[in-house]
């Protein structure tokens, strides 16, 4: 190939990624809760047909109500994860898709972590509300961990489920989180951590650390968390995966997942933090709202609604 066909290559390369980064969204969006920074990250989108992980739904009832919010089916999805800094800790609830979605979708968790002016050495603790691949594959690149001085905590019962014969348990069940490959990436993504001695398993509801606990939430899996950040009387609860398609799930609370693994436990769970959420309005951050996914939830007849988060340079959050 002559010289000058490869120079030309390499500008329209060039140009090219110059392009897609201009293009590109800012990756974080930081509030402030009491003595507490709190920094959504995002790890980007991917489609999502809602007609198909919506179960219990006709399509054509999806499809119609998705369209009253001007939202195309398949909808673009946020996969946003949370850091939360004060006192000498840097602490990542969940950690993105990582290579999981593949090369398109998914896994811009450590840019975003840059661009809000850390290093993936910089995090200390890591919270996985639960092992799926969009919350637990950024943990792990080519077999090596990301995070080389965080220890994980996650709940003991998630933790068994995965690495253990959970599979078994699923083998008459039409989860699309039974799939074997979601065991053998849990797997994956956990073992330099395992190696090292750096899984801190905790059962149920605990105080981990000053401000922060966890509240088990089971359902979606059999060992899903919700953690609960409070400060100088401010309140943020991280949903997890309580909540998936915001358009139809806040209107009805009773539209189930596919990948809920226990649907009838991850509609009480859901049903019960909309109703705290109303009730209290407290913040929520949310891995699949759209990003931030940060806001707050108001009931209104037998229905709730999302109001996201005023934007606000400095992070005030009313
Ligand atoms: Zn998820």
């Amino acid at each position: 190939m002559k010289c000058t066909a490869i120079l030309l290559m390499c500008i329209s390369a060039i140009v090219c990624v110059q392009a897609q980064e201009k293009h590109r969204q800012s990756g974080f969006y930081q509030v402030q809760i009491g003595e507490f920074n709190v920094i959504a990250l995002s790890d980007g989108t991917v489609p999502v047909d809602a007609t198909e992980l919506i179960q219990n739904k006709p399509a054509a009832e999806i499809k119609k109500i998705l369209e009253e919010v001007y939202l195309e089916n398949p909808t673009e999805t946020s996969i946003n994860c949370y850091l939360i800094t004060g006192g000498n800790k840097r602490i990542l609830i969940d950690t993105g898709a990582g290579s999981l979605f593949g090369p398109s979708f998914g896994g811009l968790l450590v840019n975003s972590l840059k661009e809000a002016g850390y290093q993936p050495d910089d995090i200390t603790d890591i919270l996985l509300t639960h092992i799926h691949k969009d919350h637990s594959g950024g943990l792990t690149k080519d077999g090596k961990a990301v995070f080389t001085n965080a220890t994980i905590h996650l709940d003991k019962k998630e933790l068994d489920f995965w690495l253990n014969g959970g599979k078994t348990v699923m083998a008459s069940d039409n989860s699309m989180s039974a799939s074997q490959d979601n065991f053998d990436e849990a797997k994956k993504m956990l073992a330099p951590y395992l190696k090292d001695g750096r899984v801190k398993p905790f059962s149920g509801n605990q105080l981990l650390f000053p401000g922060l606990r966890s509240v088990a939430t089971y359902g979606h899996t059999p060992g899903h968390n919700i953690y609960v950040l409070e400060s100088k009387g401010e309140k943020l609860f991280f949903w997890g995966d309580l909540i998936h398609v915001g358009a139809i799930q806040f209107m009805d609370s009773t539209a189930t997942i596919g990948f809920d693994i226990d649907k009838s436990h991850a509609l009480l769970q859901r049903r019960k933090a909309y109703a705290q959420a109303a009730k209290e309005g407290h913040l929520i951050a949310a891995d699949h709202l759209s990003f931030p996914g940060i806001g707050r939830v108001r009931a209104v007849k037998e229905q709730f609604i999302w109001v996201p988060i005023n934007y606000s340079i400095s992070g005030r959050t009313k």
